[in-house]
């Protein structure tokens, strides 16, 4: 059994090839190759921590296993990121374990890369203005990821505490693009494409301030009652998902299909866009939005690279199990 710690995946796995796992196992699962199981999330009732298992199965690749863990929301007060979680990969013919993987950086990078996939495949080509509705740890790896997908000239920003915000700051400072803290209004006049990565349980942004044409990539919802913007943009939207059946339980569509403004069957699949099946975006005018639920295969896909690059550069621990 390999053990790929932590610490290591930091110097092995780049947002580059986490780009490439995850459009490809977004494409397998939309042409049924590779299924997630459902979801375990529990609050344990200790640490106010929400725990659990996202599970799958790829018969392309092969990778079978599970991501365990969850959201510690004061581990920040011990120096710890809040979202805690290991992946173990399982030998799909005989079922041994084959490896453990830190899975901390390779949920942000794999999360990052599904809202930039999305942009890629279904924000504008002429989008120069990119907002951003939070500012906690996820964040920056959000900013970086989608300011690879576009010629983006400026970022606005919002978070709920503006002080956060000096991260995105920094991060656009890096990339030599300005970046400007707005309030809910400008964002939505001026952003062309709109990441949300908070953890709210009440919409934030409301459809009355996004204008036709932009994308939104909703990142936050997670979870049942969590939600990132009013039903009403939802519904009126076009709405694409990493997996519909998280997004209407789990994802921010959950309170437009409560509503009943929405069903599983107006919900489009991402991989369906990257197959070519599904032509995305249909005009200039349209709001798409990416309910980007996260997906247990994601997980599989990122900690398969961090094996075999582990593997190969010499830095697996390999354990007689
Ligand atoms: P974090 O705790 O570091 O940051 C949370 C962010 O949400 C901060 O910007 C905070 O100011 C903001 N926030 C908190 N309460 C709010 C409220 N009531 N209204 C508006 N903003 C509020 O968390 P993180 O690690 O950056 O994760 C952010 C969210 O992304 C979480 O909800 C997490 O569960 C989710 N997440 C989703 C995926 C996925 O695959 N879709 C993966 C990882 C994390």
């Amino acid at each position: 059994m390999i053990i790929v710690p932590e610490r290591e995946i930091a110097d092995l796995v780049s947002a580059a090839d986490c780009f490439v796992a995850i459009e490809r196992v977004f494409a397998s699962m939309a042409s049924k190759s590779a299924y997630n199981f459902p979801v375990v999330r529990e609050a344990i009732g200790h640490a106010d921590a929400l725990y659990g298992f996202k599970s799958g199965f790829d018969r392309e690749s092969l990778a079978l296993g599970l991501k365990s863990g969850g959201f510690w929301p004061r581990n920040g007060e011990r120096g710890l990121t809040n979202h805690q979680s290991t992946v173990f990969l399982f030998d799909a013919d005989s079922g041994r374990c084959r490896a453990v993987v830190g899975g901390n950086l390779l949920t942000a990078l794999r999360t990052a890369a599904a809202s930039a996939i999305s942009i890629k495949y279904l924000a504008r080509s002429d989008a120069k203005i990119l907002g951003m509705i939070g500012a906690g740890h996820q964040s920056t790896f959000q900013l970086k990821a989608a300011l690879d997908q576009r010629a983006f000239e400026k970022v606005v920003g919002w978070n709920i505490d503006p002080g956060a915000l000096g991260r995105l700051a920094a991060v656009a400072a890096e990339r030599g693009i300005p970046f400007e803290a707005v309030d809910l209004d400008r964002l939505g006049a001026e952003a062309d494409v709109i990441i949300t990565i908070t953890s709210s349980f009440a919409p934030i942004l409301k459809a009355s301030q996004v204008r036709p044409g932009t994308h939104l990539a909703c990142m936050g919802t997670d979870t049942r009652g969590k939600q990132e913007v009013e039903t009403e943009l939802v519904a009126a939207a076009t709405v694409f998902t990493d997996e519909i059946a998280q997004s209407v339980e789990i994802g921010e569509a959950q309170h437009a299909r409560a509503a009943g403004l929405l069903s599983a069957s107006d919900i489009t699949e991402i991989g369906s866009v990257i197959n070519g099946s599904h032509p995305g975006r249909r005009t200039a005018d349209e709001v798409t939005l990416f309910d980007g639920t996260g997906v247990g295969l994601q997980d599989l896909a990122v900690a398969s690279v961090a094996v075999e690059l582990a593997v190969s550069k010499g830095v697996a621990i390999d354990v007689n199990f």
